[in-house]
Parts: structure tokens; sequence; C-alpha cells
């Protein structure tokens, strides 16, 4: 499976322009897509799951056409929203079984097999008589990753996938996620927490106000901020000066006062060593430090643009 972006821009009635020129290729494999909020990541979620034409530009799903061949895209698709609405008069087993006959699950008991099974996978199959929309808000996220899931898609595509799970839900999802990437389909999350990303994704596009301000690993994002990353031990006074002057990582206490990790190009007046960056560091540096910095630098020779 492939997804080939060209030139894609959106821009809404009011004005905004959501996507500029965003050029971006998406192979097999879990790929994350970070930035922070209104950075236009819902914009192209929903431009790829054919519920919206983007004002310019190209999508490819292996040969086909996004805007020529929604019907067929659609079929491949299976689609978390940010926020999920059930209807209300079904069951939870009823609104997924609802959902795998229009995923092309026609055969009735083989559909009865396959919704048991999903249930099982997200945890509800004990709630499964119970009304959909009554469910908490951890079970209706979890029947909404059902729904995304049943009917065998090609590309998965997740709005903020950890919104409204508790700590072990998102471990299980993780997994279920995980287990299909042994299949040649896309996984696709869009988020604006970086933890999302650091543990599965295999490559990654960081979005910022419309733009690509990188596409590749997450490892070579991390790798291009070695040398960047510091701790700095300060006492109380430098605190706030330390603040001002970078975008500061984490504060923690320390035997006379605070070790600060920061990420920066050089230390000025203070005295800190190196530390190892990670995938938070590298986001911080890309989005906070980098481009506020250094727009027009940033611009020709951060990203790949
Ligand atoms: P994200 O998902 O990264 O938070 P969005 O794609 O939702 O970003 O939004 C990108 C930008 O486009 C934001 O500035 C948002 O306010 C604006 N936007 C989103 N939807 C609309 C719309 N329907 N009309 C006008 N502006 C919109």
């Amino acid at each position: 499976m492939q997804i080939t972006i060209e030139g894609l821009s959106q821009i809404y009635k009011n004005g905004k322009k959501a996507l500029d020129d965003v050029s971006l290729q998406i192979n097999h494999g879990m790929f994350g897509l970070l930035g922070p909020n209104g950075a236009g990541k819902t914009t192209l979620m929903r431009i790829l799951v054919t519920l919206m034409k983007p004002t310019k530009g190209i999508v490819k799903v292996n040969e086909l056409d996004l805007l020529k061949n929604r019907r067929e895209v659609r079929a491949m698709l299976g689609y978390l929203p940010q926020e999920f609405k059930f209807f209300s008069k079904l069951t939870t087993w009823e609104f997924l079984d609802y959902v795998a006959s229009l995923a092309g699950l026609t055969h009735g008991r083989q559909r009865k097999i396959a919704v048991d099974e999903m249930l099982e996978n997200v945890g509800l199959f004990e709630a499964r008589d119970r009304m959909a929309n009554k469910l908490s808000g951890g079970m209706k996220r979890r029947l909404g990753i059902a729904q995304a899931l049943i009917g065998d898609p090609k590309i998965i595509v997740v709005d903020e996938p950890t919104t409204g799970l508790d700590p072990e839900e998102r471990i299980r999802f993780r997994n279920l996620l995980a287990d299909l990437t042994q299949k040649d389909i896309i996984i696709i999350l869009s988020t604006h927490i970086v933890s999302d990303i650091s543990s599965t994704c295999t490559d990654m596009a960081l979005l910022n106000n419309g733009e690509l301000a990188y596409k590749g690993s997450p490892d070579d994002l991390v790798e291009s901020v070695k040398g960047h990353t510091f701790r700095i031990e300060a006492i109380d006074s430098e605190l706030e000066e330390i603040k001002q002057k970078y975008p500061v990582i984490a504060t923690l206490p320390a035997e006379n006062g605070w070790e600060v990790e920061i990420v920066a190009d050089e230390l000025k007046g203070f005295s800190g060593q190196e530390i190892e960056p990670n995938l938070e560091h590298a986001y911080v540096y890309f989005m906070d430090y980098k481009l506020h910095a250094n727009p027009d630098e940033f611009r020709g020779n951060g990203g790949t643009k």
C-alpha cells in the first residue's frame, strides 16, 4: 500500500489556509502525523478519508486517484474520528453489525463471527447488549476503534489515538494496531501527543501551521537534534531567565536547586552538559525553538521542503 500526496492545499471559506502545499508519501506500516492543535492534521485526515475535497493538489492511493475513485478508496478505509457519534437506538453489537455490513461483510454467519471477534478484541464482548450511546467514554472510544477496524480496511486513519483511553487501554490499542502492521496496510495516527508516535511509528511527519516541517523516521528526527539538548544545573533565581531564553522540556529538583532540560543551539551564560535527545526534545526543538528563532533558515534547511 502506498499513499502519495502532491501539492495539497486547503483554504477554508473564511480564507484560512489550513494546508499549504503539502507533499508526502506514506508507505505501509504505522505513520505518525504530529503537530500542535490547529496545525492542519484533521483537515489532512478528512481529505484522506474522502470527507472533504482539497482546494488544490493530488492524492493517490496506490494507482487510484482519490478524487476520481472515491468509492473504491472508501471501501479500503477505516476511520476513527476524534469524536464519534452513535445511533441512539442500537446496542453495541447491533451497531458494529451494521457497520460491518456497510464495510462489505454481507455473509450473515461470517459477519456474526467477525463482529463477535472484534468486540472480544477491544474488550466489549460483555457489553454487547448495552445501548451503544450509553457506554462510558472509554468504552465508546473502543467501539469507535472496533468500527474502524472491522471489514479488514487497508488504510486506517485514527485522529488523536489516545484521547479518552486510560493507560491500560492505550497499551491494548497500541498492541491491536501493532499486530495489524504485519499486513500490507497503512495506519495513520494523527496526534499532538509526542508519546503516541515514539513507540509505534516507523515513519512520521511534522505539521505546523499547515506546512510540512519534517518528514522521515522518528529516529532520524531525534538524530538531527543531537548536540542541541542540554541539562543545566540552576538555582532558584536563575530559573526564570532560563525559561525565558530556552524552551524547557523538564525541570527536576536537584540537591542545590534544579536540573533543567532544555533545547538550544548553544548555551549562553549557563553551564550545563549535553544530554541524549529523545523525540520530545526533537519536537520542541523543531516547533518551538528552530521555527521561532529562525523561520527562514528553518524552511530552507530544516525539514525536507
Ligand atoms: P488540527 O487537527 O491540527 O488541530 P485542523 O485541521 O482542525 O488542525 O485546523 C487547521 C486550521 O484550520 C485551524 O486554524 C482551524 O481553526 C482552521 N479550520 C478548521 N476547520 C475549519 C473550517 N471548517 N472553517 C474555517 N477554518 C477551519
